[in-house]
């Protein structure tokens, strides 16, 4: 048996993948089910699904199931003030696309294949409380608040950002966890339909960056958009600063007009829903001999802006599934070696791309390399891959491959735009010959 505890997409996804080469798995989730009780407004209510995240669904059976729910998005429409908007393609291959899918109806349809499968069993409102060693899980029934302990003989920590199985663990084997809070918190808004019309275009990643924060929105299968606000905490602006409706209406009006004609409600919004923060978890450690192991958040939380988290969280759950094939003595300690290197690198990467989407988008230079960027890609496929490509389309490429694949790169795209005069191409093509072959499919 299997003891999972968290019922998140990492998971669900887990506890189908093992229930599919036959394991009896128990998950322990300590919210109800979310089949029954709505989400909490304000709390992540789509979430961009990449290369990574589908190839693990694809393994797991799910691609199809989920087929319906996906909204695609081929790239970014940047809002500036002033400027007529424009789009941004992602990549420029016919499947270089991502998808938008509601959080809330993705982990139901696992949940509901998971629930097809006679070996799965669904624990909701039973809350883990710690960990004792030998595969001892606490847990406390929400109903009645019974205590009890679950014993199995291995445990996976699908139990998100917050892991009380992390800090079980650390505590047991006395090492230190980081936890970076990003100075910036993130609000989340509702852009409803117009009589049953979506009101900005559907396919694409919509974003109003502002140097320094953005709101950024991701269309739903509706046509309503979920806008996520990205704010310092204090200072200004600020979210500190934004207490009162006259102060979030100023601040909409100066900053994000547009906002305000597309959310009607927009204070209402602002006051109902919870202010997030975020941060990026380093783990050291992810699991104890083979009885315990993190995955997911739990191991590795990330900032969003690589949309990544999730797409990352799964990739997780494919890599860990071929290895408890190979070898089930050794896949816990094997999987953090496999993934260690990995889940640091789209950490980095993540933040970095912070900075690109409120900043660097509005910079011409910034504009002229992610043109030639795509050009080198044209020239040579099989050897200049854009960064922003390799993490989203790329699941055969490894983050760590494709972190440092990018840097040599931003020599090579720095170099060959130093000066405004037009590419030297022959000095390009000679500088990204002698880049190695990147790994193929
Ligand atoms: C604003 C925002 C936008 C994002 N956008 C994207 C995106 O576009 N693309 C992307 O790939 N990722 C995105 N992410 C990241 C993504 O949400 C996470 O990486 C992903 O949800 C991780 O899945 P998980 O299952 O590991 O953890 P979680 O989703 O956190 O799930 C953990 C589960 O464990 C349960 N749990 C927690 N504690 C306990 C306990 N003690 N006992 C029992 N159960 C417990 C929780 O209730 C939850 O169901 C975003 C995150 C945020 C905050």
């Amino acid at each position: 048996m299997i003891a999972i505890v968290g019922g998140g997409p990492a998971g669900c996804l887990m506890a189908l993948m093992l229930a599919r080469r036959g394991h009896q798995v128990e998950v322990f989730e300590r919210s109800p089910d979310p089949r029954e009780v709505p989400p909490e407004s304000g709390r992540s209510i789509n979430l961009a699904l990449a290369a990574r995240g589908l190839r693990a669904l694809r393994e797991a059976g799910m691609e199809q199931r989920l087929a319906d729910l996906l909204v695609k998005m081929p790239g970014r429409m940047i809002h500036e003030p002033g400027a007529s908007d424009r789009f941004v393609p992602y990549g420029q291959r016919e499947h270089e696309v991502i998808y938008s899918i509601s959080r809330a109806a993705l982990t139901a349809r696992l949940i509901e294949a998971a629930r097809e499968l006679p070996n799965v069993r669904l624990h909701f409102n039973q809350r883990c409380t710690g960990y004792s060693g030998h595969g001892r899980i606490h847990l406390v029934d929400a109903a009645d608040g019974r205590e009890y302990e679950v014993q199995a003989p291995r445990v996976i920590g699908a139990d998100g950002g917050g892991s009380v199985l992390r800090q079980a663990l650390a505590s047991r084997l006395g090492f230190t966890v980081r936890e970076d809070r990003l100075e910036h918190d993130y609000k989340e808004l509702v852009i409803p339909t117009l009589h049953g019309r979506p009101q900005l275009a559907m396919h694409a990643l919509h974003i109003w960056p502002r140097g320094g924060f953005m709101l950024i929105a991701l269309p739903n299968s509706d046509g309503s958009f979920t806008a996520t606000l990205f704010l310092a905490r204090e200072g200004s602006p600020g979210f500190g600063q934004l207490t009162s409706a006259t102060q979030v209406r100023e601040f909409f009006a100066s900053e994000f007009p547009q906002a305000l004609e597309l959310i009607p409600d927009l204070t209402a919004q602002f006051a109902a829903h919870r202010q997030g923060f975020l941060g990026t978890v380093h783990c050291p450690v992810w699991h104890e001999g083979e009885q315990l192991l993190l995955i997911g958040d739990a191991a590795h939380a990330i900032v969003p802006f690589h949309g990544q988290g999730m797409n990352c969280a799964f990739e997780d759950c494919g890599v860990l599934d071929t290895l408890l094939l190979a070898d089930p003595h050794t896949a816990f300690s094997r999987f953090q070696i496999e993934r260690h290197a990995d889940c640091e690198a789209i950490a980095a990467m993540a933040l970095e791309n912070y900075e690109e989407m409120r900043d660097t988008v509005l910079d011409p230079r910034f504009q002229r390399q992610k043109a030639l960027s795509l050009e080198l890609e044209r020239r040579h496929p099989a050897r200049f891959i854009p960064r922003y490509s390799m993490v989203m389309f790329h699941d055969e490429i490894p983050y760590a491959v494709a972190q440092e694949r990018g840097r040599l790169q931003q020599q090579i795209l720095d170099a060959l735009t130093a000066t405004p005069d037009d590419v030297d191409w022959a000095l390009a093509d000679r500088l990204v010959g002698e880049l190695p072959p990147l790994p193929q499919p």
